[in-house]
């Protein structure tokens, strides 16, 4: 028996060193990483103002719990705050944790003002909130599912861009509406703004909580530092985790006052939350994504890397049918009988890291500090790696 938990398959490639948008292995060959350990390393690997800020905390105090003030967690709330709708943040260390934060936030709201049996939420179909018993039951993929008993009482999932299902799933027991702006994990699914307008304007008509999951999307990911933000909607509630600290483990939910104000002392918490190690990264994290310019060129590298992929998209029709994402949350749509993970594996022959998701997707997620170099080389190894799968076909 391996003795790690086989949950991973066996993976096996082991890497040593990043340095950028790269990383190394232990045989000493270098890949370009558009996986970016799941849409997390969004400064690249050794960023040197990351590296400097772990380092000199690392000397300071790294932990101390939430049984004491933390100044930099403070100033990281106060940061997010100024830069959202939000007027308070909870920090915690997952993006399930966050998601779970949410909902139980938005209960708490209905319960305080007076309603205590608004309690469930309207989740959408082919969603991901994470791993928890809990969160698997927002999605309720019956393959994250599978042999972990009934799911968690609390959720309704309605279809994705149906706004009458949706609206046919609201009861007095409503809660809120739980979505993803762009699904990530389910196959790269931009949502439409019209959709979203129409989400909170139910949720507003029914007093209802809108909770966004901008785990994969928040912090730059979409080229604005939250997907929502290239939408006129904003949520009451956001869980973020993934990039908020450029790979050091950390989560954040996000609130309105009128919901922050309602989860008063001992009603949530965590042990490690917002520590010092974690808020020094994460500030570090937000002084580079917020610099003049920086989500500008986001957006400027995002739009030739798309555009790069759609012509292989055209060259390669047998393959690719087509390209999605917004930002650097890009999607290639696998045609069949070829797969997404046969497409990756031999992107990964050719020296490139990606990441599959649902719907025969391969995703994109490269770190958001990507230049003309790196965007090049990558699609040098997607062409490659696309006439490696035709070849093989007619092979
Ligand atoms: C990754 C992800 C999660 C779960 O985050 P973990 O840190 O793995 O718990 C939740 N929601 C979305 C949209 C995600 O992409």
């Amino acid at each position: 028996m391996n003795a790690v938990m086989p949950t991973y398959g066996h993976p096996t490639v082991s890497f040593e060193r990043g340095e950028g948008a790269y990383l190394f292995d232990t045989e000493g060959r270098r890949y370009l990483d558009f996986a970016a350990g799941i849409a997390v390393n969004s400064l690249g690997h050794s960023h040197p103002h990351l590296v400097a800020a772990l380092q000199s905390q690392a000397e300071r105090l790294w932990h101390v719990s939430n049984l004491y003030n933390i100044p930099d967690q403070v100033r990281m709330a106060e940061r997010l705050c100024d830069l959202s709708f939000a007027e308070a943040v909870f920090f915690c260390n997952s993006g399930t944790e966050a998601m779970e934060g949410a909902v139980k936030a938005s209960r708490r709201y209905h319960a305080v003002n007076g309603h205590p049996e608004k309690w469930r939420s309207i989740a959408l179909e082919s969603s991901f909130h994470g791993r928890t018993l809990a969160m698997l039951s927002a999605s309720k993929n019956p393959k994250h599912l599978d042999g972990f008993g009934h799911p968690a009482d609390g959720f309704d999932l309605v279809p994705v861009h149906n706004m009458n299902a949706l609206r046919d799933a609201i009861t007095p027991e409503t809660a809120s509406i739980i979505v993803e702006p762009i699904q990530g994990e389910g196959g790269l699914l931009p949502l439409e703004e019209s959709y979203l307008k129409e989400l909170r304007a139910a949720a507003d008509e029914f007093g209802l909580l809108l909770v966004f999951d901008e785990v994969q999307t928040g912090f730059g990911r979409t080229g604005r530092l939250f997907a929502h933000q290239w939408t006129d909607v904003t949520p009451d509630i956001m869980g973020c985790a993934k990039g908020i600290a450029g790979g050091f483990p950390c989560g954040a939910i996000l609130a309105t006052g009128a919901v922050a104000e309602t989860m008063t002392a001992g009603t949530h918490g965590s042990t490690f939350g917002g520590n010092p190690l974690a808020m020094a990264v994460a500030n570090a994290t937000l002084d580079v994504l917020t610099e003049d310019g920086f989500l500008d060129a986001v957006q400027q590298s995002s739009a030739a890397l798309m555009s790069g992929l759609d012509s292989l998209s055209e060259k390669y029709d047998t393959v690719l049918q087509g390209v999605r994402g917004k930002g650097l949350m890009i999607g290639m749509i696998v045609k069949e009988p070829h797969t997404n993970a046969a497409l990756g594996e031999a992107a990964r022959e050719h020296g490139l890291l990606t990441v599959v998701a649902g719907q025969n997707v391969l995703r994109m997620l490269p770190p958001l500090t990507i230049g003309k170099t790196e965007i090049d080389e990558a699609l040098d190894a997607m062409d490659k790696a696309c006439a490696s799968l035709v070849s093989a076909g007619h092979g």
